[in-house]
């Protein structure tokens, strides 16, 4: 990855994003951190921060909160990703509220046992009063894990808003490798999220002169391997396609 001279530390070890490619409209130092530019602006403390890990589970270094590399992927990747971390703080919360409640049964279990009461209702009563906050533990924890789970559905919009970003931003389209080095990603994750572009109709997928997958993103450029050229018929379902896609953009 070309650098250039950070202007915190003077090293030359300064990043640009990949989204710009210009160092002046900003990126980061790998030596110092110092993170300059709009594209370093978090989604959601709105500071200019650096990152900190890499892939899904990079984080702002200010707030926390899940980021992607150089902002790409624009205002849904943006939007996905406060709902991912609005997600994580409600399972956190589930979390602990699941041990808490389960604590609370256990104690009213044990001073219920301790204090059991001869008669047949006052037994029930210390039953309900174990029961209750068990059965709120259970809930919780159902909670807890359907907001993991709404979680990881809103990281994977947000990255692949990232992917198709990428593909978008190449005029010859963006291999699997490629894209895992624009996004420092794994490559099996980067070709996860082509793929599920292509699944979507999102991307066109060439095969270059290098036998690389290629996968790109617009209807003026799409070349399909083994056919002809397509009838007119297609040509208009194709238009249709793009103007009904270009909202979006
Ligand atoms: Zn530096
Ligand atoms: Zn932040």
């Amino acid at each position: 990855m070309a650098t250039s001279t950070c202007p915190a530390c003077g090293a030359d070890a300064f990043v640009a994003d990949a989204g710009t490619g210009t160092a002046a409209e900003g990126g980061q130092c790998s030596r110092c951190g110092y993170t300059s530019g709009e594209s370093s602006r978090c989604p959601h403390c709105n500071a200019v921060a650096r990152i900190e890990g890499s892939g899904l589970a990079a984080v702002c270094a200010m707030c926390g909160g899940p980021r992607i590399p150089s902002n790409l992927g624009g205002d849904s990747a943006r939007g996905a990703l406060r709902e991912q971390k609005k997600a994580l703080a409600n399972a956190r919360a589930a979390s602990v509220a699941t041990v808490l409640q389960g604590a609370f049964s256990t104690i009213a279990t044990l001073i219920g046992l301790a204090i059991l009461p001869a008669s047949i209702l006052g037994k029930l009563v210390v039953f309900a009063i174990a029961l209750v906050p068990l059965l709120l533990a259970m809930r919780s924890r159902g909670r807890a894990r359907a907001a993991r789970e709404s979680a990881a559905h809103a990281a994977e919009r947000a990255w692949q808003a990232a992917a198709e970003d990428v593909a978008t931003r190449r005029k010859g389209g963006v291999t699997a490798a490629e894209l895992a080095a624009t996004l420092g990603i794994e490559a099996a994750h980067a070709d996860k999220l082509l793929t599920a572009l292509t699944v979507n109709d999102r991307t066109r997928i060439d095969v270059g002169d290098d036998a690389e997958v290629r996968y790109s993103v617009g209807a003026d450029r799409r070349v399909r391997v083994g056919e002809g050229p397509p009838a007119d018929e297609e040509l208009a379902d194709e238009t249709a396609t793009a103007e009904r896609e270009s909202p979006v953009r």
